[in-house]
């Protein structure tokens, strides 16, 4: 693979307490403000609110961060959409909006940094705020983290009693605030006009885009809706420079990545690590390895449960990053690992990530709704095996028809899964068919629906 990785070292890790890899150096959680600004948090945040919009923009696109919620959009370039020529700043409220509410099956990065570094995330919330002129942040935190939001109100009360936040924001006259709010369980509410739904007190269903957040967003108001991965990263890279942080990685693909990797492997953990390293060496040196070893991997899903799942023959040498995984027919996606080895039953994962996108569906498309509910129910009986081997085709045929026809990406994300299946393991599905009919004394798999 064409790229240089010396390793991540220590120092040059933003997140210092999340490091949870087999070395069990956990570190200790910064919940609170002294122990925050020992590990550098809030130092020299008034220089860099004084070097204005602008520079902050001009920072973050250097360092080429790409939005860590999963679809990669430059940032720089998205919070300056905030900031069209001509604005006029004495129009009213203006809003960041953090996407705290992560609740896909096997991501888990997020609520990492809510638990033990918080107050990462209330300085990033006031420098990228200040780099797209918002008035306040509003962080929508999902539901079941009930934890995650005590530590993080704890953290903004701080900040509020330091005279970092408030009307006079660390002494340099900008004025912002910084408020809470817990979602009630629906995953959907993670996308990102559903949450402004959400935020306003409706039923979060996605809107229609356009209009874009970045024109009307919430309250009607231009609003920018940020992951907290790439909001907590903004102060440390307008500290250390965005040169620094595009150092790592390689070109479109820069900077330092939250990884979460789950399922079979020996040390499930979240850890921060260079953007680009191999998929094996991560495991290798983060979770122990594969259980069983490398040979007994069978298929790895790279990037979250929406992202295709990949064979084991590619994923001997591939790079984690957004370019290598797109052009492998997968996605960096939000860089949740979820490894199969070769005793996990590969079809029950399928089944178990089509059931759950079923049940999150917000109903309001009739290819989202009805697909996922028909794709779920296809799935269960693949499963056993109770299904026609057409049939297999026939379901993969209605992914295609969903994909690009509905509101937001919900109709991607339970298609995906199931095309990665049929690409890469279409002879198993075949085979349980087969051994359901033997085992059945039927013909064709028995039943069709
Ligand atoms: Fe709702 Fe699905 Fe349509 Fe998204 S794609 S708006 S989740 S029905």
């Amino acid at each position: 693979p064409n790229r240089v990785y010396g390793g991540l070292a220590d120092q040059d890790r933003i997140f210092q307490n999340l490091y949870l890899g087999n070395s069990k150096k956990h570190g200790t959680p910064s919940y609170d403000l002294k122990t925050a600004m020992k590990i550098g948090d809030w130092y020299k945040t008034k220089e860099i609110l004084l070097k204005g919009d602008t520079w902050i923009i001009d920072e973050i696109k250097a360092s080429g961060l790409r939005g860590r919620g999963g679809a990669g959009f430059p940032s720089g370039l998205k919070w300056s959409f905030m900031n069209p020529p001509g604005w006029n700043k004495n129009v009213g409220p203006r809003y960041l909006v953090v996407n705290a509410d992560e609740g896909e099956p096997g991501t888990c990065k997020d609520r990492e940094i809510m638990r033990k570094e918080p107050h990462k995330l209330v300085e990033g919330c006031l420098v990228a705020g200040r780099a797209m002129n918002a008035t306040a942040a509003y962080i929508y935190i999902r539901g079941e983290f009930y934890n995650e939001a005590v530590t993080l109100q704890h953290a903004i009360n701080e900040a509020y009693e330091a005279g970092f936040l408030g009307p006079d924001a660390c002494g340099t006259g900008y004025a912002f605030d910084v408020y809470i709010h817990r979602g009630m369980g629906a995953y959907v509410c993670g996308e990102e006009t559903a949450l402004i739904e959400s935020l306003e007190g409706k039923a979060g269903k996605p809107r229609l885009k356009p209009p874009f957040p970045a024109g009307v967003g919430l309250f009607g108001r231009p609003s920018t809706v940020t992951n907290v991965e790439t909001v907590a990263v903004a102060p440390t890279i307008c500290r250390r420079g965005g040169k620094w942080f595009s150092g790592f990685g390689r070109e479109r693909n820069a900077g330092t990545k939250l990884f979460c990797i789950s399922g079979n492997v020996n040390e499930p953990c979240t850890v921060e690590e260079e953007m680009s390293i191999t998929l094996r060496e991560l495991i290798d040196k983060h979770c122990g390895g594969v259980k069983g070893g490398w040979d007994n991997l069978l298929a790895v899903i790279p990037g979250g449960s929406s992202t295709p799942l990949l064979n084991k023959d590619t994923c001997d040498d591939i790079l984690m990053d957004y370019d290598a995984l797109r052009d492998a027919g997968s996605g960096l996606g939000t860089a949740a690992v979820i490894v199969f080895n070769k005793q996990a039953d590969v079809l029950r994962g399928i089944q178990r990530l089509l059931a759950f996108y079923k049940h999150e569906s917000c109903g309001q498309c009739t290819p989202c709704r009805e697909g996922s509910t028909y794709l779920s129910k296809m799935m269960d009986r693949f499963y056993v095996g109770q299904a026609q081997e057409k049939e297999i085709d026939k379901a993969l045929e209605l992914t295609k028809k969903v994909e690009g026809h509905s509101i937001c990406a919900m109709g991607e994300a339970f298609s995906w899964p199931y095309q990665g299946l049929v690409k890469n393991f279409k002879p198993l599905m075949i085979e349980r068919i087969r051994e359901y009919k033997r085992q059945n004394g039927l013909e064709d798999g028995g039943m069709q629906y």
